[in-house]
């Protein structure tokens, strides 16, 4: 029963898409670049308890980079350090793919090992125009295998 899932699940891997496996962007944890690393944004950060968080400038719209956890082990709170300067520090790839995208090359994407969580973009159709992006959710290599493995 379980390899018999798994099997489907494995099917699903050109039918489902980015959009169906998706965590939708009104509930992504994210922070402003202008936050400074205190007592307080930290302690945030550890409640949430997600390994990555997407970091934006201005609006959430606009990712400018993904903060590590792991990337706080030698952050002190007392020195309130700009997120800012961590980031440049660490500059971790911001990857993307689009809403239509099958969650299979996503999976091709995050063995490669650059990154594994993409931004998921929609295009808003623009006749005669540039085409226009929204961000509409986050993929994590885990919302892919979840799938895999669950899938009836
Ligand atoms: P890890 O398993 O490496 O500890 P994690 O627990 O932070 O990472 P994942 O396991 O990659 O996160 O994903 C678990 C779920 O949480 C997925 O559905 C994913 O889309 C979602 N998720 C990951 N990061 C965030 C975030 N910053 N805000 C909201 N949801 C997130
Ligand atoms: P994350 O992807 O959440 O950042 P990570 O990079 O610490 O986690 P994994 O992606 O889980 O680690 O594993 C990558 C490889 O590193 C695997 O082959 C795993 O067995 C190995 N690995 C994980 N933790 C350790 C460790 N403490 N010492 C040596 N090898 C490790």
């Amino acid at each position: 029963q379980d390899e018999m899932n798994i099997i489907f699940g494995a099917l699903d891997l050109t039918r489902k898409t980015a959009q169906d496996v998706m965590t939708r962007i009104g509930d992504v944890f994210m922070l402003p670049i202008d936050a400074k690393l205190d007592f307080g944004t930290i302690a945030e950060i550890v409640r949430r308890g997600y390994t990555r968080v997407p970091i934006f400038e201005g609006d959430r719209q606009n990712i400018v980079g993904i903060l590590h956890t792991k990337d706080l082990a030698l952050v002190s709170p007392a020195d309130s350090l700009p997120l800012k300067v961590l980031t440049s520090f660490h500059k971790h790839p911001v990857c993307f793919a689009f809403t239509d995208d099958p969650i299979g090359s996503m999976l091709t994407e995050f063995r490669k090992g650059r990154s594994h969580l993409v931004l998921i973009r929609a295009i808003i159709q623009s006749v005669d125009r540039d085409p226009l992006y929204r961000l509409v959710g986050i993929v994590t290599l885990e919302d892919v295998i979840e799938e895999i493995i669950q899938a009836e």
